[in-house]
């Protein structure tokens, strides 16, 4: 599932080349993903409004529209957001197409099917809990060392499954908890109560790093995951132990295990992560 890290990456090429379009058409071929009003409202709401920014909250993508309406996509397992030029050809499993007044389009192509679409209004904006509910974004100046204490104090059960809770912090998912946790040294199923100040320290200096690095590479296609033009992410192969089971720890040369932890697939070492 695309985590921060790869919905940034499609939030910043979106800015690029997205904002500012108009919507001249929307064609709706598979209406499923779309959340709360009908495909008919959908379209009917769209057509003729400009996408005024792209901006990022968690795993959400959200675009603020002219006039005012936000729409929101949440890729969740396979979905995929992807442009083309004019003319271009289409790509698989496109389920929802805009057309742009220029003729370029933006394609929403999902194989599973999981994915969720919302357009709402500033009003429910603030009131229908997706947004409302989510924890701090790891990545903006307020997450300070403190604050992260703060977000884990008075919690309890493992760190791992903590990490990936959205209304703790919104973004982290199953390969970047995994990564910062290792690069830490803790291991994925210690108790966050245990945790010692210091231990939380490594964490959180870990956790802004491995995502830092991983949208310097444009995040990890370790599954269906493609950037706007359809393009892999190149971080997967400066993965630390994500999908790394069996081969040597980069650390201490042990080798890396694999387990599930609260019904997740988990890789870490456990000589070197306590
Ligand atoms: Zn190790």
């Amino acid at each position: 599932m695309p985590e921060l890290p790869e919905v940034e990456t499609i939030r910043q090429d979106m800015i690029k080349k997205v904002k500012g379009k108009k919507i001249a058409k929307v064609e709706i071929r598979n209406g499923k993903n779309i959340r709360i009003i009908s495909p008919q409202e959908f379209e009917r709401r769209l057509k003729g409004k400009i996408i005024k920014d792209i901006k990022r909250r968690g795993k959400y993508l959200i675009l603020p529209l002219d006039p005012p309406d936000f729409l929101i996509f949440h890729l969740k397992l396979t979905g995929r957001l992807l442009f083309s030029p004019a003319g271009a050809k289409e790509p698989d499993y496109v389920r929802i197409v805009f057309t742009f007044t220029d003729n370029t389009r933006l394609f929403f192509a999902d194989i599973r099917g999981f994915a969720d679409i919302y357009l709402l209004t500033q009003n429910e904006m603030e009131t229908v809990p997706i947004i409302k509910n989510l924890g701090p974004e790891p990545l903006s100046p307020e997450f300070t060392l403190d604050k992260f204490k703060q977000r884990l104090k008075d919690k309890k059960g493992k760190i791992k499954p903590l990490l990936m809770n959205q209304s703790v912090i919104a973004g982290i998912g199953n390969i970047y908890s995994q990564e910062s946790l290792h690069r830490a040294g803790i291991h994925p199923e210690r108790n966050v109560s245990k945790l010692t100040d210091r231990e939380i320290e490594a964490i959180y200096r870990s956790l802004l790093e491995v995502l830092q690095e991983a949208i310097k590479y444009r995040g990890s296609s370790v599954d269906a995951y493609l950037d706007l033009d359809g393009k892999e992410g190149k971080y997967v192969p400066h993965l630390r132990v994500y999908g790394r089971e069996g081969k040597s720890c980069l650390r201490c040369g042990s080798p890396i295990k694999k387990k599930k932890i609260a019904g997740r697939g988990t890789y870490f070492c456990s000589k070197c992560q306590k």
